[in-house]
C-alpha cells in the first residue's frame, strides 16, 4: 500500500500513469488524526531541537503502539499492517544497488505517436502496448532510473516502518544499507533539468526539483523511523551527504504561488522536523513567498479550490500541504487550524459527479473522491466532518494514514449530500437535479483561466446523466506528447464555442445569473475577453424534462461561431451529412477531426447518442438562421479512442444557438423547439423560446443582453404557473 499510495500521488501532478484510467486510481487511502481531535497536537507551539525523540514526523512512538493495537483489533488495519511487512519482507531481497545517475521526467514515458504508457521490456527497451513502436536510449532509459528511485523511497519507507511496528532490526538494517549507499551517490549527481540541460527547475535524483521533493519526504519519514538504529558516524554522512544536499537542491528553485512550491515545502519541512534544524522550518513554513502559510492565502480560492482549477492539482497540492501540516503538528505547530486548509476538502465535495468522480477539468484526469480516501482520513481526524466520513470506504480502510492517524472508527451511516452550487472560485456552477446515482449534473465554467495548467474553454459545459459522464471535458494527456497541445489544450476540444476556427484567448468569464429551485434551475455566464471584439453569452436551464442551452454571440464584424457539443457513445444524425474529404482546417484541433461529414441546415435539426442504457437527444431549435451542421470524431481519453461530436457552424455579426438536451432511458418527451423571436417586455428585450413535448408548449423568455444588466429568465411549463429567475 505505500507503494500504491505514493502511485496515485504520483499520478496525480507529475506523472500520468495511465492516460484515460477513469474509475478511481488504486489509492491514495485515506487516513486520519486520531479521533475527531487532534490529540498529538497538544501544548505549546516550539520549535524543535536537534535532541528530539524519534520517531516524531509523522507518527509519534504513541502512534506507532496505537496501529500495532489496531492491527490486532481490526481486520482493515491488520489488513494495512501486513501489507506493510510483505512489502517490507520484499525489499529485503536482493542486494542494494542506488543507480549512479539521476532519473528522467516520467511524463516522458508515453509513446508521442499514441499518448499512451509505455512498457518496460528491458532498461533500454520501450514498447508501445498499442501500436508496438520500441523505444530506446534518451530520455526513455533515464525514466527506468527514475522508476528505481522511486522504488528505493517505497523501499525506504515500508522498511522503516516495518522497523516501527516489528522492532526487527533487519528491517533497519536495510535501510540503512540503502541510506548510506545514496550518501555515497547523492554527491555525484549531476544536476539536470527535463531537457538534459542544468536549468533551476532540475534537480539531482531526479530531473525536477518537485519529484526531488515529493520523494525526499517518504526518505526523510524513513530516516526518522530508524534513526535511533543508526550510528552517529553514519549520521553524519547520512545527513551532510544526502539528505541536507537534497534540500539545498529544491531550495535553489523557490517558485512561489504553484503546486511545485507546496511540494518543496513538504520536503524540506520534512528534513527540517525530522533533523530539528530551524532554518529549514521557517523556510519551508514562513517564507513570505514561498511558504505553507504564503500558499494557503496565494492559493486556496474563496470555495476552497487550488487555483489551477484541476481536480488532479488539488489533490496533489493538498497530499503535500498535509504532510507538512501533520509534520508541524507533531511539533505543536498547529497548520491545520488555518479555515482555507479545512476548506480544501470541502470545496472539491461540491464538484463531484453522482458517482463520486471528478470531471476532467484543465490538466486534469477523471478520478475518484474514493482515491483520496487517505487525505480525508487525515480530515476526519482531525475535524471530525461527517461528509468527510462519508468519503472514506468504511469497510475498506487501506491506508496507512488509517492506520496512524485515522479515527478508532468511522460512523456507518455518513452521507454526502450533492446540491446545486456555484463555485465562485473555481469559477463553476453546477446545477444538479438529483442526489441519487442517476442524476443529472451541468456544470458551466465561466471562472478563472487556471494558471499554467488552464485550458481555454470558457462557457463551456460539461453533462453527467444516465449513472455516466456524458460530455466530458477531454482531460490532458503526458505532457511530452505533442497531441496533448495539438487537441486537449485547443478550445474545438469542449463544449462551447469556437470563433474564425481559432482556441480563445486565457481568460476569465462572469456569472450573471445563478438561480435554483425545485424543478427550475439556471445559470448565465457571460465572457467578454476570449475573443477580441466578441461577447459571448451562455443560459443553461435544468428543467425535470430537458436542459434548453441558449448560447448567443456577438461582434462588431462578420466572424465564423462553431458551436461545439462533444458527447460519448455512438451519435446519429436525423438527415443528409455526405462525407468530407477535406479537412476544416489544418490548426487549432480541426486537423485531428476524423469521419467529417457536413449537412446544410435551415430549421430544427436532431442528433442522438446512443450510451449505456439510454439516449442523448439534441434537438437544435428551428428560427436560429441557416447553419452548416458538421458531425465528426476526435480524439478521446485514452487517446487511441475517438469520440463523437458536432459543431454548428454560422457566420455574421453575432450568432444564435438555442438547443434542447434530453437524457433518457426510454421513450422521448422534446418534440421540437423553436427561437420565437425577439420580445420585448418593460426595461428589456428578449429571446422566446418554445419546447413542445408530449405534455405541451414549454415557454422561455431570456433577457438577451446580460452585458447590459438583464438577466432574467421568465419560465412557464405547459399547464403550469409562470416562475421567473431571479
Ligand atoms: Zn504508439
Ligand atoms: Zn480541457
Amino acid at each position: 500500500m505505500t507503494a500504491r499510495w505514493w502511485a496515485v500521488i504520483l499520478a496525480a501532478g507529475a506523472w500520468l500513469l495511465a492516460p484515460g484510467d477513469v474509475r478511481g486510481r488504486p489509492g491514495l487511502s485515506a487516513g486520519r488524526v486520531s479521533g475527531a481531535a487532534a490529540a498529538v497536537s497538544e501544548g505549546p507551539a516550539r520549535m524543535p531541537d536537534e535532541n528530539r525523540r524519534h520517531p516524531c514526523l509523522y507518527a509519534t512512538s504513541e502512534e506507532i503502539a496505537r496501529a500495532r493495537d489496531r492491527a490486532r483489533k481490526y481486520d482493515w488495519a491488520k489488513a494495512v499492517y501486513d501489507g506493510i511487512i510483505a512489502s517490507a519482507d520484499q525489499a529485503l531481497n536482493g542486494t542494494v544497488a542506488v543507480p549512479s545517475k539521476g532519473g528522467q521526467w516520467t511524463h516522458y514515458y508515453s509513446c508521442p505517436k499514441h499518448g499512451v504508457r509505455l512498457r518496460t521490456e528491458a532498461p533500454t527497451r520501450h514498447v508501445c502496448p498499442y501500436g508496438w513502436e520500441v523505444y530506446s536510449g534518451w530520455p526513455y532509459d533515464d525514466v527506468v532510473v527514475s522508476f528505481t528511485h522511486h522504488r528505493y523511497t517505497s523501499q525506504l519507507q515500508d522498511l522503516g516502518l516495518a522497523y516501527a511496528l516489528t522492532g526487527a532490526p533487519r528491517y533497519a538494517q536495510r535501510a540503512r544499507d540503502i541510506f548510506l549507499a545514496y550518501a555515497e551517490k547523492y554527491p555525484r549527481y549531476r544536476i539536470h533539468d527535463v531537457k538534459g540541460g542544468d536549468a533551476r527547475s532540475g534537480g539531482k535524483r531526479f530531473a525536477q526539483t518537485l519529484d526531488e521533493a515529493v520523494d525526499l519526504v517518504r526518505v526523510a519519514w524513513a530516516y526518522d523511523l530508524i534513526f535511533n538504529t543508526v550510528s552517529s558516524p553514519e549520521r553524519e554522512r547520512i545527513e551532510k551527504d544526502f539528505l541536507r544536499p537534497s534540500v539545498e537542491v529544491i531550495s535553489r528553485n523557490p517558485m512561489g504561488k504553484s503546486n511545485w512550491q507546496s511540494w518543496h515545502n513538504a520536503g524540506i519541512a520534512a528534513v527540517g522536523f525530522c533533523l530539528g534544524d530551524e532554518a529549514m522550518i521557517h523556510a519551508a513554513l514562513d517564507d513570505s513567498e514561498n511558504g505553507f502559510r504564503y500558499q494557503m492565502q496565494a492559493s486556496v480560492l474563496s470555495d476552497g479550490s487550488w487555483y489551477e482549477g484541476a481536480p488532479s492539482y488539488h489533490f496533489y497540492a493538498l497530499s503535500a500541504l498535509v504532510y507538512t501540516a501533520e509534520a508541524a503538528a507533531r511539533s505543536g505547530i498547529k497548520l491545520h487550524e488555518d479555515p482555507r486548509y479545512k476548506a480544501l476538502f470541502d470545496g472539491p465535495l461540491s464538484l463531484v459527479y453522482p458517482d463520486l468522480t471528478f470531471p476532467a477539468l484543465n490538466d486534469a484526469d477523471r478520478f475518484s473522491l474514493g482515491g483520496q480516501e487517505r487525505l480525508y482520513e487525515a480530515a476526519y481526524a482531525r475535524f471530525g466532518d461527517g461528509r468527510y466520513a462519508a468519503v472514506i470506504d468504511r469497510g475498506n480502510r487501506q491506508s496507512i494514514e488509517a492506520l496512524l492517524w485515522g479515527a478508532e472508527s468511522i460512523p456507518a451511516d455518513a452521507t454526502l449530500r450533492l446540491e446545486s452550487v456555484n463555485l465562485d472560485g473555481l469559477g463553476c456552477a453546477i446545477l444538479r437535479d438529483d442526489t441519487g446515482p442517476d442524476g443529472r449534473y451541468l456544470l458551466l465554467d465561466y471562472g478563472p483561466h487556471g494558471g499554467g495548467h488552464g485550458h481555454p474553454e470558457k462557457l463551456q459545459i460539461l453533462l453527467y446523466g444516465l449513472g455516466q459522464e456524458l460530455a466530458p471535458d477531454a482531460g490532458r494527456l503526458a505532457y511530452s506528447v505533442p497531441l496533448h497541445r495539438t487537441w486537449y489544450r485547443q478550445t474545438l476540444a469542449h463544449n462551447t464555442i469556437v470563433v474564425d476556427g481559432k482556441s480563445q484567448a486565457p481568460t476569465e468569464g462572469k456569472l450573471v445569473l445563478f438561480h435554483r429551485d425545485a424543478g427550475f434551475r439556471a445559470v448565465r455566464a457571460v465572457a467578454t475577453e476570449a475573443y477580441e471584439g466578441v461577447t459571448l453569452d451562455r443560459t443553461v436551464v435544468m428543467t425535470p424534462g430537458y436542459i434548453l442551452d441558449v448560447y448567443r454571440a456577438r461582434s462588431e464584424r462578420p466572424r465564423t461561431y462553431d458551436w461545439v457539443y462533444h458527447n460519448a457513445g455512438r451519435v446519429r444524425y436525423d438527415g443528409e451529412a455526405p462525407a468530407v474529404s477535406a479537412p476544416l482546417s489544418q490548426e487549432n484541433g480541426y486537423q485531428h477531426l476524423g469521419e467529417l461529414r457536413r449537412a446544410e441546415v435551415a430549421g430544427m435539426w436532431r442528433a442522438v447518442w446512443e450510451v449505456e442504457g439510454g439516449q442523448v437527444r439534441l434537438t437544435a431549435a428551428d428560427g436560429c438562421g441557416a447553419a452548416e451542421v458538421f458531425l465528426a470524431d476526435a480524439p478521446g481519453q485514452p487517446p487511441t479512442t475517438r469520440m463523437p461530436l458536432v459543431i454548428c457552424r454560422r457566420k455574421g455579426e453575432g450568432a444564435v444557438f438555442v438547443s434542447v438536451i434530453e437524457l433518457t432511458r426510454q421513450g422521448r418527451r422534446v418534440q421540437s423547439a423553436a427561437l420565437k423571436g425577439w420580445v420585448g417586455r418593460p426595461g428589456a428585450k428578449g429571446l422566446s423560446v418554445e419546447v413542445v413535448t408530449g405534455d405541451g408548449a414549454d415557454t422561455f423568455w431570456i433577457a438577451d443582453d446580460a452585458a447590459a444588466g438583464s438577466t432574467q429568465i421568465v419560465y412557464v411549463p405547459a399547464g403550469g404557473k409562470k416562475r421567473t429567475a431571479p
